[in-house]
């Protein structure tokens, strides 16, 4: 029967990875058409910006051990340390920090590089998950859920300790837009963090962090503005534009833009485990088991299959 994991972010394909790996037969079921989750991309006349997670950081060793593969493949590059800073409207002392990593084919292209031999079941929506466990009817060895709280909380059957694990808790939303110039007429950022801001929370250069110089802006919308549009996002658009103008002094406004809404982009608060593995073979994964970041969610999914790669061993 094998194990069957349902979400293909990087959580649960760092799970299934380290499953077959393991010798584990494993399959994976999403219901997008491509795999990544909140690592997503938005292509426009074949170029990807980044919607979801602006960059990723790296201070566990196992995750650098992945980074430093995905960068000698030319996959990841160290993109900055320096992020600038807004308070409200007012530009304020630019931030050093850890490093900040990017894909240039976007970070998306992680996900698909260690999906690559994988067997991942593209459109495939997973309505329930149940004792046996089950998945939609099909018995299997062990299932593993690794998507943010509400959507699991969806799927999995009320009464186990899984259900139990996810019930309730909150996630805030963000809208992302993407705006695309006629020319490039802002300061090198290459990112700006947003704070006190009524509409936006981030700000990054899509040029930069792809490396083409491209004059892609992407921003990051605050939980507020998202909940506002939650059921009409392309009605942000205005708002959000005229917003980054503010921020950038911009005059022209952009040739055209995009807004894709993260109804779950980052839980509030974070948890200690890094997974939760039921004696009744229905477990649980992603960026809701830690503090929710990249690093957090595959370091979430390798530990969980090794777990339960020990399990059946
Ligand atoms: C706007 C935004 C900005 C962020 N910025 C950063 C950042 O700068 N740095 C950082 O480290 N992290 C950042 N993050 C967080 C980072 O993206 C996540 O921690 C990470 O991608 C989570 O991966 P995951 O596998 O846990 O979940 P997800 O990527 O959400 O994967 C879950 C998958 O499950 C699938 N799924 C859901 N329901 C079903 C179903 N019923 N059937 C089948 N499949 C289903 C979904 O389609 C999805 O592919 C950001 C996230 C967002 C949204």
């Amino acid at each position: 029967m094998g194990v069957l994991v349902v979400g293909a972010g990087i959580s649960g394909v760092a799970c299934a990875r380290e499953l077959a790996s393991r010798g584990v037969d494993v399959r994976v079921l999403e219901r997008a058409h491509s795999v990544g989750g909140r690592l997503g991309v938005h292509c426009r006349d074949g170029r990807p910006a980044d919607i979801g997670a602006a960059y990723f950081t790296v201070d566990d060793d196992e995750f650098g051990a992945r980074v430093r593969r995905w960068g000698a493949a030319g996959l990841a590059r160290p993109w900055t340390d320096r992020l600038a800073v807004f308070t409200g409207t007012s530009p304020g002392e630019a931030t050093e920090g850890p490093m900040r990593w990017a894909a240039a084919a976007g970070l998306r292209s992680l996900v698909a590089d260690l999906a690559d031999g994988l067997p991942v079941e593209l459109g495939r929506e997973v309505a329930a998950v149940g004792p046996g466990p089950v998945v939609d009817g099909e018995r299997a060895d062990a299932v593993v859920v690794a998507m943010p709280d509400p959507q699991a909380e969806r799927l999995i059957e009320p009464g186990s300790p899984a259900a139990a694990a996810v019930a309730g808790r909150g996630w805030n939303p963000v809208l992302s837009l993407v705006a695309g110039y006629p020319a490039r007429s802002w300061p090198d950022l290459p990112a700006a963090f947003v704070n006190d801001h009524p509409a936006l929370s981030l700000l990054a250069d899509d040029g930069l962090r792809r490396g083409d110089g491209a004059p892609v802006l992407v921003a990051h919308s605050t939980p507020g503005l998202a909940r506002r549009h939650d059921a009409d996002p392309r009605a942000a658009a205005p708002e959000m534009t005229a917003a980054v103008a503010e921020l950038l002094d911009l005059d022209e406004p952009p040739e055209w833009t995009h807004v894709h809404r993260w109804r779950f982009a980052a839980p509030v608060g974070s948890r200690g485990d890094a997974f939760h593995l039921g004696d009744d073979g229905i477990a649980l994964a992603g960026d809701g088991w830690g503090r929710s970041r990249v690093q957090t969610a595959y370091l979430s999914g390798v530990y969980l299959g090794r777990a339960l790669a020990e399990r059946f061993s």
